[in-house]
């Protein structure tokens, strides 16, 4: 199912008995970018999600015990969730010790680093680079909008049934809801689509360059990714993500228009020396 609200006609023809047109018309939204999105998932079952993978996560992996590395990152999160109007306290980071170049974001307010991205994001701009692109998954809503694909309209149906028997009690509804949960969460923590790592791109290099990081540093980034790739490992983060020199070159591009919004924030006292 392609996710954009041009679906509404198909799972209108689903639909139609569930007389869920409404809900469906609510469903879709548009990106930061201008996208359509179709997004069928209630808020909080996605916060929950993130909640759980977070759990999972943490089970797997060691947590980072180096008192200055923890701060370091608390920092740069700081810095960009004060651009989103969010409260550090409200999100929770942990550094994980794993050897592997990734950070991640959830929804319900986590962001998770891996001591690996250290190798390739050797500075703070760097290293808000990476989670502000991370950020700008869980801002544009694109879990979301993996698990609507992921379930497709069936799963949908699901969904919308169990949102509508929840108004009426539970039963039939939240068993709905249980077989639209397990789909969803083989779909969860897939890497994004193209046009997603596009938009969390543009949606996290505005969103350092307005925190007062440097917009160059996404560039920079990227950079030492590339060649981090060229070893006989490529680290997670680029086979998830398409196409890195074609983003470099864009990243490039657009960190050339931030630099004036970067110089603004830096006069308007967001400078942030987090190490
Ligand atoms: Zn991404």
């Amino acid at each position: 199912m392609r996710c954009t609200c041009a679906d509404k006609g198909d799972l209108g023809r689903h639909l139609a008995g569930l007389s869920a047109l409404a809900l469906l018309a609510v469903a879709c939204a548009t990106s930061a970018t201008g996208r359509k999105q179709l997004l069928l998932m209630p808020d909080d079952e996605v916060r929950g999600m993130g909640e759980q993978a977070f759990v999972n996560v943490k089970k797997e992996s060691p947590a980072a015990q180096e008192p200055v590395t923890n701060a370091y990152v608390q920092c740069v999160v700081g810095a960009l969730l004060q651009v989103i109007g969010a409260k550090a306290s409200d999100w929770e980071v942990v550094v994980f010790e794993d050897d592997s170049a990734n950070a991640f974001a959830l929804p319900g307010g986590k962001v998770g680093v891996y001591t690996g991205i250290f190798k390739v994001a050797t500075t703070q701009d760097q290293l808000a680079g990476v989670i502000s692109h991370e950020i700008g998954h869980v801002i544009s809503r694109h879990h979301e909008e993996r698990i609507t694909r992921q379930m497709g309209a069936q799963g949908a149906v699901q969904v919308l049934g169990a949102l509508l028997g929840s108004r009426y009690g539970e039963g039939i509804g939240s068993a709905a809801m249980q077989g639209g949960s397990v789909l969803a969460q083989t779909g969860f923590l897939l890497p994004g689509s193209r046009e997603q790592e596009t938009e969390a791109d543009v949606v996290g290099q505005q969103l350092m360059a307005q925190a007062g990081f440097d917009p160059r540093g996404a560039v920079a980034l990227w950079t030492n990714m590339i060649a981090a790739s060229n070893g006989s490992r490529p680290p997670q983060w680029l086979s998830t993500h398409p196409n890195p020199e074609s983003r470099i070159r864009e990243l490039q591009q657009r960190a050339a228009s931030l630099v004036p919004v970067y110089e603004q924030a830096r006069a308007a006292g967001r400078r942030p020396s987090c190490g």
